[in-house]
């Protein structure tokens, strides 16, 4: 008896966890049943029996990091209309764009020399994207700690001559990684340009991640007109830390930094454009993207391999259910995100010279993580009209449509022609453990995860494709 009671009573949990009490909670209920026989379908497919990880594996591991401009950034171009011509897509094509062409080279070293009480030590860094190299034989200097732009404008004159270290933290007690990203990468942006406003020769900033860790973690950084160039790296947190204990140490902490980064004239490139022709209305369309330059350390696989990746799936998602949407709905593979948005651009550029209405544009570049569901930039009528599919994606837990940022890469067909844009919202902690640095691999994406990002996409860009906006 008692045994019975057991099994009945597991019975009704495993009932819970799949289709018993769930459903009877699901927001999905006043939603047609069709839509949410589809969206479970396109979850089963894509849990069942997805494609996006193992592509993504091939991107990773058979071409790897895809700086834009470098050979690798090309064989992915080829790769990914390959792909997408293997999954079925139409329309497959090219579409040229000329992007920065920028060369981190073989040497990159700061050097502690001769510290009081840690002699000489190497720091772990890496070149930012974009930075001029040094001399041969480096740029020496005594090392400044800073927090932020208003002490490097009371440094003054003091300056001169000065490495500029910057060192304020992401602030780690915000829920929201992005925001303690947000709140710190003016430093590696801006950091060259008011260093060398009050003349220092050099700039090193604390790598832009919540985890404390050895390896460096690069990304953008920019030159005013008028502002002299100089040299900039980032520097691990563990050797952010070292070095400020260093400097309370010390009365004088001088280093030398050598790296040997260049940029070249602008090279060809292009985004690469698949997609699955609307029945009914193919001139209106959805886009769904990521991008498809990295920087050049680790993989690129959670920026963005795996945002791309996601894109071609949720179309073979469609096309494996063999669903036929009345709009069209576009994978992009945007080039040059991260040090140009040149591919960006250029697609907005090619849509308003186009008779195709663009309805919708929707990103995924925060990481091949958890879906949790999408922030969306668009009126609030347009808003309203994409939130209310919401409980389609409860069954995953991504149903939390909210205001928000869209995406780098499609924001341009947002301001220049009004297109409502939404990027997709993951579980980010682990986001800027990984992003931009050698730890961004293949083996820090978990296959169901990346897998139901791509079915959240396929499931709102089909229903956007048969109702509209
Ligand atoms: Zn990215």
């Amino acid at each position: 008896m008692t045994r019975f009671v057991c099994i009945v009573v597991l019975q009704a949990c495993l009932n819970g966890l799949t289709v018993g009490p769930l459903a009877a909670q699901n927001n999905d209920e006043g939603l047609p049943a069709v839509y949410r026989e589809t969206a479970r379908a396109i979850i089963n497919a894509a849990l069942g029996d997805g494609q996006a990880y193992a592509m993504l594996e091939e991107l990773c591991l058979q071409i790897g990091p895809r700086l834009s401009g470098s050979p690798e950034a090309a064989a992915a171009v080829e790769w990914s209309r390959n792909k997408m011509v293997e999954v079925g897509l139409e329309g497959v094509r090219l579409q040229p764009v000329m992007v920065p062409h920028w060369v981190r080279g073989p040497v990159e070293s700061a050097l502690v020399l001769n510290s009081e009480s840690a002699g000489s030590v190497q720091l772990e860094v890496c070149a930012l994207g974009g930075t001029i190299g040094t001399p041969e034989f480096g740029v020496i200097g005594e090392v400044i700690e800073v927090q932020n732009f208003e002490e490097v404008k009371a440094l003054g004159k003091s300056a001169q001559g000065k490495i500029i270290f910057y060192n304020r933290a992401l602030d780690r007690t915000l829920m929201t990684t992005f925001k303690a990203y947000g709140g710190a990468v003016d430093q590696r942006s801006r950091g060259a340009i008011e260093a060398a406003k009050v003349g220092a020769k050099a700039v090193l900033v604390r790598s832009m991640t919540t985890a404390l860790d050895d390896v460096p973690h690069t990304g953008a950084m920019r030159y005013d007109d008028g502002v002299e160039k100089i040299p900039s790296a980032a520097i691990s947190t563990i050797d952010a830390d070292f070095l400020s204990r260093l400097l309370k140490q010390d009365q004088k902490v001088r280093l030398r930094l050598t790296l040997s980064a260049k940029t070249f004239a602008d090279a060809p490139s292009a985004n690469v454009l698949g997609e699955i022709r609307g029945s009914e209305k193919p001139e209106e369309v959805i886009v769904l993207g990521g991008h498809l330059d990295s920087w050049d350390k680790g993989h690129g696989a959670h920026d963005d391999g795996a945002g791309c990746m996601q894109s071609i799936e949720a179309l073979r998602l469609l096309k494996s259910l063999d669903l036929k949407p009345k709009r069209t709905i576009r994978a992009v593979m945007f080039m040059n995100e991260e040090n140009g948005v040149r591919g960006g651009l250029a697609y907005a550029d090619s849509a308003g010279r186009s008779s195709e209405k663009h309805i919708l544009a929707i990103e995924s570049d925060r990481g091949g993580f958890t879906p949790r569901g999408f922030s969306v930039t668009a009126e609030s009528a347009q808003f309203e009209s994409i939130a209310r599919w919401a409980g389609l994606l409860e069954a995953m837990a991504a149903d939390k449509i909210v205001p928000g940022y869209g995406g780098v890469d499609i924001n341009p067909l947002n301001k220049q022609f009004g297109v409502p844009v939404m990027g997709l919202v993951v579980d980010a902690h682990r986001y800027f453990d990984y992003h931009h640095s050698d730890n961004d691999t293949i083996d820090k994406v978990n296959e169901r995860e990346l897998e139901l990002g791509a079915a959240a996409m396929a499931i709102i860009s089909y229903v956007v494709a048969m109702e509209g906006i």
